[in-house]
């Protein structure tokens, strides 16, 4: 069975939750980390024969050309972050489709592949902003990887379909949806394997969920990631306590959490998952 690997590429002073503490304009002051981080993951997937989707922010690609082009190289998908992570809830449908196409664009640009799949940043496509799948569909992409079917305090859709599938689109064409991996439990669908949930949940339980997926329900899993979370050396932000915890908790052990996976589970990009 085939699981999906993929990496939202973007640095650590850009996340959703400190986009109040540390305003865009003040990006170009940070000491920039995003490269020799990728740089990392790059390394791990080789080692491991993993190959995966990397969503890179628009504003990354201007900057990183290169590291975009050894992505490529090594033989992983591109897909597009958006251009400078403004939450698709912040956003109108005109305001949308600049923020994807611009990113879009310019990584195809750098990296002469054609880019057909979006993450949105903080998995901002919930119930109200469904309209972005239209959009994104009239843009050339082929599939969607943004909405996270819990019940969480910044994000989801609780109901929405747990396994890729199409998604009607107001124009008649149907884009592919990946929603992020969930188990259903209780009634309720959890989240398990990525990003601050891989980080922080006991492995025996993220294990235990990798096979529930792949051997009783017989489906790919998901995984996310981003480049900052494999490096505890970056830069501590003044933000709240909460925020702090999920951000930084076992920075030191997503490395060997990765490695664990790569080497028990197969993956791929979303792309050959989905068979686009
Ligand atoms: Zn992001």
């Amino acid at each position: 069975m085939l699981n999906a690997f993929s990496v939202d590429v973007e640095d650590y002073f850009q996340v959703g939750a400190f986009e109040r503490a540390i305003p865009r304009d003040t990006w170009g002051g940070f000491q920039p980390r995003v490269e020799r981080n990728t740089q990392r993951l790059l390394a791990l997937c080789e080692k491991h024969q993993v190959r995966g989707t990397f969503f890179v922010l628009g504003w990354v690609a201007e900057r990183w050309p290169e590291m975009v082009r050894a992505i490529r190289d090594a033989g992983h998908e591109l897909g597009t972050h958006g251009q400078d992570h403004r939450r698709v809830t912040t956003l109108n449908p005109r305001e949308f489709r600049e923020d994807v196409r611009r990113s879009k664009r310019t990584i195809e640009d750098v990296a002469g592949v054609e880019v057909i799949g979006y993450r949105a940043p903080n998995y901002s496509i919930v119930r109200e902003t469904l309209w972005a799948v239209d959009v994104l569909s009239e843009e050339g992409f082929q599939y969607d990887s943004s909405i996270f079917p819990i019940r969480h305090d910044h994000y989801g859709i609780p109901d929405f379909p747990r396994f890729p599938q199409p998604v009607k689109t107001g124009n008649g064409s149907a884009l592919q949806e990946f929603p992020i991996s969930t188990l259903r439990f209780a009634g309720m669908n959890l989240p398990f394997v990525g990003g601050g949930y891989l980080r922080q949940f006991p492995m025996q339980f993220i294990r235990w969920g990798m096979r529930h997926l792949n051997q009783r329900e017989r489906r790919p899993a998901i995984v996310y990631i981003h480049p900052w979370e494999l490096d505890p050396e970056q830069p501590v932000q003044p933000v709240g306590v909460l925020t702090r915890l999920r951000h930084y908790r076992n920075l030191d052990r997503t490395e060997d959490r990765l490695a664990t996976l790569f080497s028990e589970y197969a993956f791929t990009s979303c792309r050959e998952i989905l068979g686009l």
